[in-house]
């Protein structure tokens, strides 16, 4: 058996062409979607990123503008770029990209972003809500696309038992919360770097989501057979074969895709998803000048 793959680079690419049609709308009504980039240093894979971010905004006519600061900013100039861009009433969507230079406080940046702007959803308001239930603001980027791909595959979890290997604020933790909201009602169980037994908890999966940023951990003989499994990293190795030397590789060991009955391809996978709904998150933040 060999699994289906979930495309996320096409996902992406319908999921941003369905926008064009509320980008002409809002542009209709005056409203040109704006998301701000905030990009500070030099960390060669955050300009990759950011790039990547502005080349999507130009497939969906958001205007994007990038603001780049110094490796050696303060925290105090960074929080002050943030406050100019929430008083900016073109600006709809507010991002900074991570990681912010050593000495500066992350935590403290992203509270610093107009609830309203946060297309990044990471905002304690926009986690908040998300605890409460209500999905239909500005939720996470990579776990909202990770929904998406769940959701276009037809992939019913209703009762189902999902792990997700990895807690963290930004993709672990909401995911979680994502599976189990009512309506999707997986019974979720959330694993980490002190869980006992991954290996068994996997094997029992019926989809297991893997976000540990640790090269093919996860293993083949892991995967239940049919299970869908979603691998979020992203991990740079070295591979001789090729001219650049290295290679990506999520956390799953490739082979899953011999027992799983889905899995996302890295790259190709969840990662275009990620941006796709960031754009999602830059319409929606606009829109919210319609009223
Ligand atoms: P993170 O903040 O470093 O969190 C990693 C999590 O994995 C932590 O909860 C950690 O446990 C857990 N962990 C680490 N090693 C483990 C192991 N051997 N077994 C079980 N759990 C383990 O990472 P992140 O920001 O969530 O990112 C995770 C990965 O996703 C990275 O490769 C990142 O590049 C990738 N990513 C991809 C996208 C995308 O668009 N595709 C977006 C965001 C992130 P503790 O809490 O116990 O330390």
């Amino acid at each position: 058996m060999s699994a289906v793959i979930l495309d996320g680079k096409s996902l992406g690419l319908r999921v941003e062409a369905k926008l064009g049609d509320r980008v002409s709308q809002l542009k209709k009504s005056g409203i040109e979607p704006h998301l701000a980039v905030v990009l500070a240093g030099d960390d060669p894979a955050s300009h990759v990123y950011v790039r990547n971010k502005q080349r999507a905004c130009e497939r969906c006519g958001i205007k994007s503008t990038r603001v780049d600061l110094p490796n050696n900013v303060s925290q105090q100039e960074l929080i002050q770029v943030v406050e100019r861009l929430n008083a900016d009433d073109s600006v709809h969507g507010i991002l900074v990209q991570s990681p912010t230079p050593d000495g500066t406080d992350e935590l403290e940046i992203t509270e610093t972003i107009d609830p309203s702007k946060d297309v990044d959803g990471f905002h304690p308001t926009n986690l908040g809500r998300l605890v409460m239930g209500q999905v239909d603001g500005m939720l996470p980027c990579t776990p909202a696309g990770v929904m998406e791909l769940i959701k276009d595959a037809g992939i019913d979890l209703i009762g189902k038992k999902a792990v997700v290997i990895g807690r963290s604020r930004i993709v672990g933790m909401p995911l979680s919360l994502l599976l189990a909201q009512k309506g999707i009602d997986a019974t979720v169980t959330i694993a980490h770097s002190r869980t006992h037994d991954i290996a068994e908890i996997c094997r029992a999966a019926d989809l297991v989501v893997a976000a540990i940023g640790r090269a093919e951990t996860i293993q083949a003989d892991w995967i239940k057979p049919g299970a869908t499994v979603i691998d979020v990293g992203i991990n740079r190795v070295a591979d001789d074969s090729r001219e650049s030397g290295s290679r990506l590789t999520g956390d799953v060991e490739p082979e899953a895709a011999k027992k799983a009955g889905y899995i996302t391809p890295v790259p190709g996978g969840v990662g275009p998803m990620t941006i796709s709904m960031l754009m999602s998150n830059t319409v929606k933040a606009a829109e919210l000048r319609l009223n």
